[in-house]
């Protein structure tokens, strides 16, 4: 039989990871043995402290060519996103909350989106519809995700049914939540570590917005002095991705999760257009954002809305 390949997107988060392995077991209950998840990309400490922490492996990175191979995407649509060859490939289901864009299908499909904080709270929905059981394993993982995209339910991205899942998730996994969410948020923020290009890359997205080319990234943090400290080397690999000639803007975006505040820094052509889309004036490059901790829901729309 041939398998089904499961993915979220490139430069994964926890959600991208643990979804794809929730969707894997939803798939098997469902009567596909054939399906498996996998990774566009490296796991992040966040992700491993999740998944070691609930005993999970971590999905297979893809390697294979998906030219008519059966496929079902996972947080994310927009093919910029997804596998490089998924154009060619056979999209089974997408399962989403994020705006859908750059995405067609030759054939039929199923595709269930929801503007909810995360994609694992539509998996637990699935789940619950089809009165599923939910492993304390794939609760803990379905939990984590919610954590890690609702930045511990802070985030204007969640909402009371993302809330809801938790509160139960939290019985099913048999950890509370505030107190396993804080640690594996923490896992997740030390960027003393990492080099320049690790930092700028982890969790960075591409996005088509009018006429630029704008690659966001977002690191967490609990010190925002740890990032600006390295301020210099961070705009040096920004460059260099830059020349690269693929983006027009780049916009790494450093959270402070314990405050839920955000500083910006920015770089590439017309730079001053971001700075503007926030209201705020780029100083050396940076602006401190207030109450901004969603990409989504915070970053892109205003961006969008200047640059077009
Ligand atoms: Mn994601
Ligand atoms: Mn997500």
């Amino acid at each position: 039989m041939a398998s089904t390949y499961i993915f979220g997107h490139k430069s994964p988060d926890t959600d991208a990871i643990n979804s794809a392995i929730i969707m894997a077991e939803f798939e098997r209950l469902n009567g596909n043995d054939s399906a498996k998840a996998y990774r566009l990309g490296e796991l992040n400490p966040e992700t491993q402290y999740a998944l070691d922490y609930f005993k999970a492996e971590a999905p297979e990175l893809l390697s294979d060519d998906l030219t008519d191979k059966d496929v079902i995407l996972v947080d994310h649509n927009e093919f910029q996103q997804s596998a490089d060859s998924i154009e060619s490939a056979n999209i089974l289901h997408v399962v989403d909350h994020h705006r859908i864009a750059n995405f067609h299908t030759a054939a039929p499909l199923y595709y269930r989106a929801e503007p909810l904080g995360c994609t694992a709270t539509i998996l637990y929905k699935m789940f619950k519809e089809k009165e599923f059981e939910i492993k304390p394993q794939i609760a803990g993982l379905m939990l984590s995700a919610i954590i890690s995209d609702s930045l511990l339910f802070k985030s204007p991205t969640c909402t009371e049914q993302d809330k809801a899942a938790a509160q139960a998730l939290e019985n099913l996994a048999g950890v509370n939540a505030q107190e396993y969410g804080l640690e594996m948020l923490k896992a997740g923020a030390s960027t003393v570590d990492k080099s320049p290009v690790e930092i700028i890359n982890a969790d960075a997205k591409t996005f088509e917005m009018g006429d630029y080319s704008v690659r966001i990234g977002q690191v967490n943090t609990v010190d925002v002095n740890e990032i600006l400290a390295r301020q210099a080397e961070l705009e040096q690999a920004i460059t260099e991705t830059l020349s690269g000639a693929e983006y027009d803007i780049f916009v790494l975006v450093a959270t402070d999760i314990l405050n839920s505040d955000s500083t910006i820094l920015v770089l590439g052509k017309d730079k001053d257009k971001i700075a503007k889309a926030f209201d705020v004036e780029l100083d050396n490059n940076t602006a401190f954002l207030p109450g901004v901790v969603s990409r989504k829901k915070q970053i892109v729309p205003p961006i969008t809305a200047a640059l077009s």
